[in-house]
């Protein structure tokens, strides 16, 4: 899509649905404090917006709006045996944003979701709880960024930060943070523990210019994780698609 089309779209986020239980939610105006020129909407489910029919996805994706909403059960879900367990009996991942703020052409959650706009559960703290409950069992392995990137919604949304302090505080769970994002700026102000782990994906040039659109250069990705390493983070690269 040329300038000129891309122009004739509203901004990203310009419209902000919010379901009606996740009005007085902190996080929910946390979120909206930082979108002042949206034009909010009030609605009953998130659902009700983002799975009605006749969405255009990729028309969708080029100015995605946001929907805030609350999670219900279940929070956290057993991963997939043909998921990367890294060799943990107990692993699992957890759902609090679906969809990406990145559009990569080979994304398989055009293929799950109905629409693209991007749904945050505000309510991390039900996830948090239902962590809780596992580990009462046995440790787990919980991967929370999956079908989205938390680092690269770090800065609206907060997310890696609260999920950072959880797992200082719960030895027993360990978290893999996958993303593409360079956001170091976060980590860097982070203290790196050995329960969370920070999993790059990498793409070759040829791949990410054509492919990707808004993910960093595979360069600036690298320098990210040169800069993580060097903090003493634990880092594991993944390479897709
Ligand atoms: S970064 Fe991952 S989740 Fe996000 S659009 Fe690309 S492939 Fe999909």
């Amino acid at each position: 899509m040329n300038s000129l089309a891309k122009n004739l779209y509203n901004p990203y986020f310009s419209h902000i649905y919010i379901e009606k239980d996740a009005k007085n939610h902190p996080k929910t105006r946390e979120i909206l404090a930082q979108f002042p020129g949206a034009q909010n909407i009030d609605i009953n489910h998130y659902k009700d917006v983002f799975n009605r029919g006749h969405q255009n996805y990729a028309l969708q994706k080029v100015t995605p709006n946001l929907i805030l909403a609350i999670k219900k059960p279940p929070y956290v879900y057993e991963g997939a045996p043909v998921c990367q367990d890294f060799g943990n009996q107990h692993f699992y991942y957890s759902s609090s944003v679906m969809n990406c703020f990145y559009d990569c052409e080979y994304c398989y959650l055009q293929g799950m979701y109905p629409s693209a706009n991007l749904v945050i559960f505000v309510n991390l703290e039900d996830i948090f709880h239902e962590a809780e409950n596992l580990l009462k069992s046995y440790p787990v392995y919980l991967c929370i960024s999956y079908d989205t990137d938390l680092l690269a919604l770090e800065n609206r949304l907060g997310y890696v930060k609260e999920w950072h302090g959880f797992a200082g505080s719960h030895p027993d769970l360990t978290i893999e943070l996958r993303t593409k994002s360079a956001n170091f700026h976060v980590l860097n102000h982070l203290k790196p523990i050995n329960n969370f782990i920070l999993a790059w994906t990498l793409t070759p040039d040829s791949i990410q210019k054509t492919y990707e659109h808004h993910t960093p250069a595979l360069n600036v990705r690298l320098e990210c994780i040169k800069k993580a390493i060097t903090k003493g983070y634990t880092v594991r690269l993944c390479f897709d698609p």
